[in-house]
């Protein structure tokens, strides 16, 4: 489903163009508009879901496969050193665009690119029970 009201779904079905490196029927892969590094891209599916929750487990187990083969052309092209996939879910989290996306930013040696946070303390882990209820949830 398309939400017409979604940048990302008019971008990623066709309505405003972008600098497309992958396109299927399910996904485009574009170059971020302000990339954190060069040759930043993001992955939108073309059904709108605001983030992971929403989205359908068909676009969920693909969308590692697009990023995959994005990214190994993208490392032949750029040669870049390593590379960081990872998606934002909420305003907490750093989400700003609200239509799930998968960003793949590429890392050379000596860039200023960081994802730094602090570890917490053993004692911050989480209890037998509170894993016991996630597994249970998990596995259904
Ligand atoms: P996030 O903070 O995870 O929601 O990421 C949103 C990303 O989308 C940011 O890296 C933005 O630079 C990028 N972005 C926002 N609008 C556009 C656009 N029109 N075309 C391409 N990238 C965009
Ligand atoms: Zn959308």
């Amino acid at each position: 489903m398309v939400d017409s009201n979604c940048i990302f779904c008019k971008i990623a079905n066709g309505e405003i163009p972008s600098k497309t490196v992958y396109e299927d029927e399910r996904f485009r892969a574009i170059l971020d508009i302000s990339p954190a590094n060069r040759g930043h891209v993001i992955i939108l599916a073309k059904n709108h879901a605001a983030n992971i929750f929403e989205m359908s487990d068909e676009d969920a187990s693909q969308v590692y496969v697009v990023a995959k083969k994005v990214a190994t052309a993208m490392q032949k092209v750029l040669k870049f050193d390593g590379v960081n996939i990872m998606q934002n879910n909420g305003e907490i989290a750093g989400q700003t665009v609200f239509h799930h996306h998968m960003h793949v930013i590429p890392r050379y040696k000596n860039d200023k690119v960081t994802f730094e946070y602090e570890h917490l303390s053993e004692g911050d882990i989480l209890g037998d029970e509170e894993v016991a209820q996630i597994r249970a949830l998990a596995q259904g």
